[in-house]
């Protein structure tokens, strides 16, 4: 693909699966040449890399777990060497561990949700922040989120650690949003409510979102595409007065 000043380029964390591939395939739809990060599924990144160049977009799968310093700092030069400069960050990679109460969670289990969900999260953004900047010369960006209904709900009984750490991505949003919105970079998030994907099974109940479908005002669970429509809307020129806003999408729950 030739570029050009105009070229958008898109990273998105957590790529491979769920809502982050439909994320990866509306971006590309949208024109981005897309970087399709994931942790350790390379057939499914893959898949989704194949699929958007089949119908002839641009993307590249980049492994990496975001919860490494290292690991993500290698994954930004080579996303630079072998895209460009990114133009757009969405971070959306984030695990759960199986539901269980406060009272039975062991650290390392805390301390691995926060280190993928929230410090991961936070690596992205500065690598990202030092990319776009236009105070260092950058040529600006967007920054989108992916949060859970869960920071407002705090998931009792199921996953108050997973709660806590999408609640210090909301305050990243915030905080962000007002630090560098004089730098020429938009900083937004979105809160998914029961989204159908593998996630749940990770929780312990592949089911989830049919049984919980009736407590939703719209009476269903949501599709991946329904989040990424809204994430494709904050990152467009569209949504050029918005930031530091989280958008809920979560069928009035
Ligand atoms: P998913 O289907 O389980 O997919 C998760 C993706 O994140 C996978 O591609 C996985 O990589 C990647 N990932 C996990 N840990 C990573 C790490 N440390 N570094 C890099 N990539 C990593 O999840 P999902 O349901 O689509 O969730 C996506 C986002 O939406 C998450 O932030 C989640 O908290 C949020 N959300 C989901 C729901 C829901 O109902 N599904 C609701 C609210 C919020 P591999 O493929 O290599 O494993």
């Amino acid at each position: 693909m030739s570029r050009t000043s105009e070229t958008r380029i898109a990273l998105v964390t957590g790529g491979g699966r769920g809502i982050g591939a439909e994320i990866c395939r509306r971006l590309a739809k949208d024109g981005y040449a897309v970087g399709v990060n994931y942790r350790s599924d390379d057939a499914a990144a893959s898949q989704v890399v194949d699929e958007i160049r089949s119908s002839g977009g641009s993307a590249r799968t980049f492994r990496a777990d975001v919860g490494r310093e290292a690991e993500v700092l290698a994954m930004f030069a080579e996303v630079g060497e072998q895209l460009g400069t990114i133009t757009a960050l969405v971070n959306n990679a984030g695990i759960v561990a199986p539901q269980s109460k406060l009272a039975d969670m062991r650290a390392d289990r805390i301390a691995a949700i926060f280190q993928t969900n929230a410090i991961g999260a936070l690596f992205c953004c500065r690598e990202a922040v030092r990319r776009m900047s236009m105070r260092t010369g950058g040529q600006g960006g967007g920054i989108v989120n992916v949060s859970s209904v869960a920071a407002r709900t705090g998931a009792p009984n199921e996953y108050i650690d997973y709660a806590a750490s999408k609640g210090a991505l909301d305050s990243v949003t915030r905080g962000l949003a007002t630090e560098v919105a004089n730098e020429g970079i938009r900083v937004n998030g979105v809160r998914p409510g029961f989204i159908y994907t593998d996630m749940h099974a990770d929780g312990g109940e592949p089911g989830r979102v049919d049984r919980l479908a009736s407590s939703i005002p719209l009476q269903r669970g949501g599709q991946p595409e329904e989040v990424a429509n809204a994430i494709a809307w904050l990152l467009s020129d569209e949504a050029s007065y918005v930031t530091g806003s989280i958008i809920e999408v979560a069928g009035g729950r």
